[in-house]
Order: structure tokens, then C-alpha cells, then sequence
């Protein structure tokens, strides 16, 4: 099996897995993480599968993240936290579990707990609604 037919990210980019989806380019596509760290925690991935910075091209780097850049500003209008994590890992030992490059966009609370990674589902109609709020504050 190549990557691309094994990786989730894959498929929700051609449509075959769900996700809330906020947002898509010509080559970025930005959506809920399905297991929060925190109410708000959005993906940014290039549509085409590469696993980290190492493999990332020159043509859908930028892309992904000006898309990042537009995505939390929307998040920051939305959902007023008070600070914004944006976190790129690059392989397990740093922390990166889905092998396919995304960045992480992670609203913050002063004072809330620090981690990356939720360990619990989200609603998937939560996190429809959410992504529908920040959408609409997109420019
Ligand atoms: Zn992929």
C-alpha cells in the first residue's frame, strides 16, 4: 500500500474520510482536529501528500501557510483566545503522529494545560458548528 492510499489525511482531502471542514485552495486545506487540545484546534495540511518539512515543495509550502496565516486570524475573531499556538512536528520523536505534513493551529487560554494532542473525540456536529463560526469570519 503506497502512503497516500494509508494516510487519513489523504482521504479527507479527496472527500473519502470526514472532517469539518473550514476552509480549501488550490493546495491547502485547513479543518478541526477530530481529537482537540483544545475547543478550536485546526489542521492546515498541503492537498498533496508529503510527510514533513524535510519533503515539503516549494509550491504548496507557502500555500498551507498564508492559508494558516488566514485560518487563525478567522479563529482569533471567532473564538477571542487569548494566545495562539501554531506548531509543525516532523517525525514521532517530535510528536507527529499522522505522517502527512500539517501545521496546528491551537487557540490558548492564559493558564489552560499545555499538550498538543486531545485525547478525546469530539462531537462531530460541535465541530461542524465550529467550523461553520470560523468560516464566516474568513477574509
Ligand atoms: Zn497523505
Amino acid at each position: 500500500m503506497s502512503p497516500e492510499t494509508a494516510c487519513i489525511f489523504c482521504h479527507i482531502v479527496a472527500g473519502r474520510a470526514p472532517a469539518a471542514k473550514i476552509v480549501e485552495t488550490e493546495h491547502a486545506l485547513a479543518f478541526l482536529d477530530l481529537f482537540p487540545s483544545t475547543d478550536g484546534h485546526t489542521l492546515v495540511i498541503p492537498k498533496r501528500h508529503y510527510e514533513n518539512l524535510f519533503e515539503a515543495d516549494e509550491e504548496t509550502l507557502p500555500e498551507v501557510h498564508l492559508l494558516a496565516r488566514r485560518v487563525a486570524r478567522a479563529m482569533r475573531q471567532a473564538l477571542a483566545p487569548d494566545g495562539m499556538m501554531a506548531l509543525q512536528l516532523n517525525g514521532a520523536a517530535a510528536g507527529q503522529t499522522v505522517f502527512h505534513y500539517h501545521t496546528h493551529l491551537i487557540p490558548r487560554r492564559a493558564g489552560s494545560e499545555l499538550r498538543i494532542h486531545g485525547r478525546e473525540q469530539a462531537d462531530p456536529a460541535h465541530l461542524a458548528a465550529l467550523a461553520a463560526r470560523i468560516g464566516a469570519e474568513l477574509e
